[in-house]
């Protein structure tokens, strides 16, 4: 059963929420370590941005947390190794999110698994650190946003001059259907969160926090209140159980009650975002000097038998992941991240984790739809966070109107999965958008 939210509490107008969120399979679980791949295969371009360079060579010996491939750039992220071993290759290999080949290192592992020197040897820092080494320790850790948006961190603690930034949102809220890794994380990490939390303020010379953590998880909540307790600067809320309240525009207004247009950055609005997963990056980085070579990946559904929350070493395959928390035999889909706004796998023999992902969801049974023309119910448009008209759009769509659609503001659209989600003509809205998108660009490109 689907039903449009309407909230009782301060928030944006629209999201969805699924009555069976899927969430229970998992929170109640703890972290596990996924076993060590037996290769890894290790993308040049697991952000947003210019892919990083290679700096080695095929049949060349690497230790865990090596540095691989360095940054191009400001817009860019270094790529470390996950695990010790031999390169057998450096080729391109088929990426998860882009769907094209893109250029990875694969590594071969060896049986040694301790930190490459530098790491090993770097000792823990006091609480005083400057500014410049955090900057500096975060840069080089190639920590990206990982709530999805693989935007480089670094880059989000040089805003440009002219904006000053008062606040720092903290997205505790994973609003995705089944995905509990945040959720895990702030029960088990409260601490390092909150520290990496700071350090990232002191870096960007901003003196207040403001958390936002779902409804549904209030448990984490009252652990990062208790953590807080003696942080004035930092305060945590409980928002909206409903999708998209992660988002970027949603979570801002639902915390600061500041609104900015679809197509802006939270900048506008004197505010950057990060991520509890990015937070706790950034802490085991300035703390330890360590890279970023895992994060915690949610592994479930109805196609596996154990549903975990692991930590997985970047670039292990997925088959292995699914072996490790039990897959069933008979699935038929795959999804890379949430199931909103995941990107379902064509061919699971090759895919692997990346940095951006904090979710793997493996469904039997999944069921094909069949659609059906608009019955102008305007389900969609209420469902809209960004109050767009899903329905229109998707009708200019078929009928290749894109200039149409560039004044119906397309291009706002942020492929929330919403309006899809809630239409029950089941009309593949997102896809036609996304189509429109593309062929809109490619317009551009030739003109
Ligand atoms: S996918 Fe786009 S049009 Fe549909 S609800 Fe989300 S933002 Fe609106
Ligand atoms: S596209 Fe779907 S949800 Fe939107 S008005 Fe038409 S039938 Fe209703």
């Amino acid at each position: 059963m689907l039903r449009v939210v309407k909230s009782k509490l301060k928030t944006f107008v629209g999201g969805i929420h699924p009555k069976d969120d899927g969430k229970s399979f998992t929170a109640g679980k703890k972290v596990v370590p996924a076993s060590l791949p037996n290769k890894a295969y290790l993308f040049l371009n697991q952000h947003i941005g210019k892919p990083a360079q290679p700096i080695v060579q095929k049949g060349d010996t690497v230790k865990k947390g090596q540095l691989i491939a360095e940054s191009q750039g400001f817009i860019s992220a270094n790529v470390h190794a996950s695990i010790s071993g031999k390169v057998v290759d450096i080729a391109p290999w088929p990426h998860p999110i882009a769907g094209v080949k893109l250029p990875a290192i694969i590594i071969e592992r060896a049986e040694d698994d301790s930190w490459v020197e530098d790491i090993a040897a770097i000792p823990d820092i006091d609480h005083n650190i400057s500014e410049a080494e955090i900057m500096h320790r975060i840069k080089s850790a190639g920590i990206v946003g990982l709530g999805g948006a693989t935007f480089p961190t670094h880059v989000k603690l040089a805003p440009p001059k002219d904006k000053k930034i008062d606040m720092v949102v903290v997205n505790g809220a994973e609003c995705e259907p089944y995905l509990t890794c945040d959720h895990r994380l702030m029960l088990e990490n409260p601490y390092e969160i909150i520290q990496g939390l700071k350090w990232f303020m002191k870096c960007i010379g901003c003196n207040s926090a403001h958390i936002g953590i779902e409804g549904n998880k209030k448990d984490a909540y009252l652990l990062i209140k208790d953590t807080v307790s003696k942080e004035s600067a930092i305060k945590v809320d409980l928002v909206e159980v409903k999708y998209p309240q992660g988002a970027e525009h949603q979570i801002i207004k639902a915390l600061l009650g500041r609104e900015f247009k679809p197509r802006q950055l939270p900048l506008e609005v004197g505010v950057t975002v990060i991520n509890v997963s990015t937070a706790f990056a950034i802490y085991e980085a300035v703390k330890y000097g360590r890279p970023l070579i895992q994060r915690i990946i949610t592994v479930s559904g109805n196609g596996i038998e154990n549903p975990q929350n692991f930590f997985v070493r970047l670039g292990t395959p997925v088959k292995q992941l699914l072996e490790d928390a039990k897959v069933t035999g008979d699935i038929n889909k795959i999804i890379f991240g949430g199931p909103m706004m995941g990107i379902a796998q064509g061919d699971i023999e090759t895919a692997v984790t990346v940095k951006g992902i904090g979710g793997i969801i493996a469904l039997r049974k999944a069921r094909k739809w069949n659609s059906s023309a608009c019955i102008r119910c305007g389900r969609c448009i209420d469902s809209c966070p960004y109050g767009l008209n899903p329905s229109e759009l998707s009708v200019l769509s078929e009928a290749k109107n894109f200039d149409l659609m560039l004044e119906s503001n397309v291009l706002e659209c942020k492929e929330c999965g919403c309006c899809s989600y809630i239409c029950p003509s089941k009309r593949p809205i997102v896809h036609l958008i996304k189509f429109a998108k593309a062929e809109i660009a490619k317009q551009e490109v030739r003109a």
